[in-house]
């Protein structure tokens, strides 16, 4: 049988290429190649689609993370709670900012923050509380921000993967003090190279992530802030505008795709499929099951020509960059055994059902 590829990084040219073209035309005519109409355009579209005051665009998710922690007065000495199951930018920004990461593990039926466990990890030196709506679902943001609010925290979401999620009737990117969004290509709003924003309802925070970004100065050399080059591309603002605009449509393929997975792999023996809580809609940037033989199940995809991934087989707390914090293997079994049972199977805008169909199929057939 013929493979397809996981991702497909072309269809979103092919689909949208007259109205990509133009924005590309029309960036070239402006002769404006840095921080010009179409950034701050796409920072007025983006705002409003997340329902938050001010969105801020940035060269990368990772930098909207890090420079988010600064922007909230996060440095040195400060804690800041994260999951011990997410991809290492969550971790790595926290460390850049000059923080430290103290893992919270996942409840394991939506692989987000378990709020429940949240208050044990806090102590004097906690700042702030950085939640990640992983795979598209939303963390429990009423539960977190509870805690968040009693404690005096400032509350933040690493949203690389959630952009158009819902939770309870608002969209995420409004809802948390700073919200961070990757729109690197793979992501349900992806570039077509390196972008980030991020959104808040704070004010001051907004001013100083504008300055952070741009080497500290609002004004030509006036250098207020020790700052960063980290400002979203012109180009790159120009082509976020056009995809923006088919986001709610393309969410809704993935939602398609993921609705025919959860029927058709129902009922599986030893296969966990994804939950959905009430009240939360999914962005369904990947759709994750869990298998205990997991390797094989794999191989045995593969073999049918169904490529798959696993987002991800190292946890951070297990990884080079964080040996220095010392945890051992065990130190987060919940993140720890999720890693080792995880698969993630194709999904996206340009998939299409009969691929999807061809999945169901491969898995079907497994007999590890
Ligand atoms: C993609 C991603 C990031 C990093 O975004 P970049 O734009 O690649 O820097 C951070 N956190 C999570 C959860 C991601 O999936």
């Amino acid at each position: 049988m013929d493979e397809f590829p996981f991702q497909d990084f072309r269809a979103p040219y092919l689909e949208l290429k007259e109205e990509l073209d133009a924005a590309y035309q029309r960036f070239m005519n402006s002769g404006h190649l840095v921080l010009g109409d179409e950034v701050s355009g796409f920072e007025a579209a983006y705002a409003s689609f997340c329902g938050a005051d001010h969105a801020v665009g940035l060269s990368s998710g990772l930098d909207a993370l890090h420079l988010a922690l600064r922007a909230a007065g996060i440095g040195p000495g400060d804690e800041v709670v994260v999951p011990s199951n997410t991809y290492i930018a969550t971790w790595l920004a926290v460390h850049h900012a000059g923080a430290s990461p103290v893992p919270v593990e996942p409840d394991p039926a939506t692989f987000n923050i378990d709020p429940a466990r949240i208050p044990s990890a806090l102590g004097p030196q906690t700042k702030a509380i950085l939640a990640v709506n992983l795979y598209g679902l939303p963390s429990d943001y009423p539960a977190i921000e509870s805690i968040a609010r009693q404690h005096g925290l400032v509350f933040l979401t690493d949203n690389a993967q959630a952009q158009g999620a819902i939770c309870q009737g608002r969209p995420v990117g409004g809802l948390a003090d700073l919200e961070c969004h990757s729109f690197y290509p793979s992501k349900n709003l992806g570039a077509f190279g390196e972008a980030g924003a991020v959104t808040t309802n704070h004010a001051t925070w907004a001013e100083t992530l504008l300055k952070l970004r741009h080497y500290g100065a609002r004004e030509r050399n006036h250098h207020e802030i020790a700052g960063f080059n980290a400002r979203l591309d012109e180009l790159q603002a120009a082509f976020l505008c056009v995809r923006l605009h088919h986001l709610p449509e393309w969410n809704t393929r993935r939602v398609k795709i993921a609705a025919l997975y959860m029927e058709a792999l129902s009922g599986i023996p030893d296969l966990t499929l994804p939950i959905q809580p009430d009240g939360l809609q999914s962005a369904w940037h990947q759709f994750v099951i869990r298998h205990p033989r997991r390797d094989a199940l794999r191989a045995h995809l593969a073999a049918a020509g169904i490529p798959t991934m696993v987002h991800y087989p190292v946890p951070p707390h297990l990884s080079g960059a964080f040996r220095h914090l010392g945890y051992r293997e065990g130190a987060f079994p919940v993140a720890e055994t999720m890693a080792r049972q995880m698969i993630s199977l194709p999904i996206h805008a340009h998939l299409g059902e009969e691929r999807a169909h061809r999945v169901v199929e491969a898995l079907v057939g497994f007999e590890g």
